[in-house]
């Protein structure tokens, strides 16, 4: 509250000093040189694609198992989303079906750490320099996540943070960030969230009006100091889910890649045999909220449809994932509930 009100009290809503304070202390955090604050998550895809270099006649290779917005950047900067299928274990791309989508127009891979979980990104980087290409991570829902101990959106050329009001560093509305030690993206980037302008009203582009809001650098400045504790937090309820829900027939629990600090923005489980949405309603119905990230993988949508892909990992994780309910301060007694009412719609 004394933050807003600290904002409140200077008049200062648009590019004042907590955008500035923050973007230094995330750079900080992450241990990057260029931290640029944007709008939202989207926005930070669309910029940090762009300010990379990528546009028409480009084709970017990423995951369908994702928020539609990761697909949805690449066709906004003009270029085509080419879908790779998933590692079945991790949810994330699979790195060995990366190389045969190459093709002489690929300009960019574009990895998403799903449910707050690393990505492979050392076989991704070996591709990269092998084809000349960037790397843009989607690292919407993995903000502390870690890769063999380093930060996630600190590997590629540039990072995409979201702190929409849910994911793991949430503001109390739309927000986004682009992380890089890429002098010429940071610039870029810097420029295209100000109508293309270094200069104020000497436009040299077509830019976007894209700045992180001055209240909301304002509250992720007071949030940032807990994100460590409170990434620990939702680990440890993922240990405790795992050891509830072990013997329970069926189910698998999420899989932790040994390469992977897991910041369970999502604590997954699958639910074979069709009996997903059958336990999603059974637990709806005990005033347990779950949800299905994503109920159809980004290639079947109707705007991609039409596409012939066959992705046969990313459909049938479609069908079988179901997220149960996980913040850091869930308690103990209220995991213990969850996983009755679940193994109860088992038998
Ligand atoms: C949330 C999210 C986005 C978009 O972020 P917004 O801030 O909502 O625009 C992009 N990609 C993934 C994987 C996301 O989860």
């Amino acid at each position: 509250m004394a933050a807003i009100q600290g904002v409140l009290k200077s008049g200062q809503f648009i590019m004042g000093p907590n955008v500035k304070a923050f973007e230094q202390e995330a750079a900080a955090y992450l241990g990057v040189k260029h931290a640029v604050g944007v709008n939202s998550g989207t926005d930070a895809l669309v910029i940090a694609l762009r300010a990379a270099g990528i546009g028409p006649g480009a084709e970017v290779i990423t995951t369908p198992f994702t928020f539609f917005a990761t697909a949805e950047a690449i066709s906004q900067v003009g270029a085509t989303p080419v879908f790779v299928d998933i590692d079945p274990k991790t949810f994330n791309i699979n790195p060995d079906l990366i190389e045969p989508a190459i093709t002489s127009r690929t300009r960019a891979i574009l990895p998403v750490h799903l449910y707050g979980q690393a990505a492979d990104m050392d076989p991704i980087m070996e591709l990269a320099k092998k084809y000349n290409l960037k790397v843009i991570e989607d690292t919407a829902q993995a903000f502390g996540g870690e890769y063999k101990g380093r930060k996630l959106g600190t590997i590629g050329d540039a990072g995409c943070f979201s702190f929409f009001p849910s994911k793991t560093l949430g503001a109390f509305g739309d927000g986004g960030l682009i992380a890089t030690n890429d002098d010429e993206i940071a610039e870029k980037a810097r420029m295209l969230r100000v109508h293309g302008a270094k200069k104020k009203y000497y436009n040299e582009v077509i830019g976007y009006n894209s700045r992180l809001d001055e209240i909301q650098a304002a509250i992720l400045r007071v949030k940032l100091p807990h994100i460590d504790e409170w990434n620990e937090a939702r680990r440890q309820a993922a240990k405790r889910y795992n050891e509830l829900l072990k013997d329970v027939p069926g189910i698998v629990t999420p899989y932790e890649a040994p390469y992977a600090r897991h910041v369970y923005h999502q604590y997954t489980i699958r639910v074979p045999d069709g009996m997903r949405d059958k336990m999603k309603q059974f637990l709806a119905d005990q005033a347990i909220g779950t949800m299905v990230y994503y109920p159809v993988p980004v290639h079947k949508l109707p705007v991609y449809a039409g596409s012939n892909y066959r992705l046969p990992e990313s459909e049938k994780a479609a069908g079988e994932v179901l997220s149960l309910p996980i913040w850091p301060k869930i308690l103990d007694e209220t995991q213990a509930r969850v996983a009755k009412v679940l193994e109860a719609t088992l038998v």
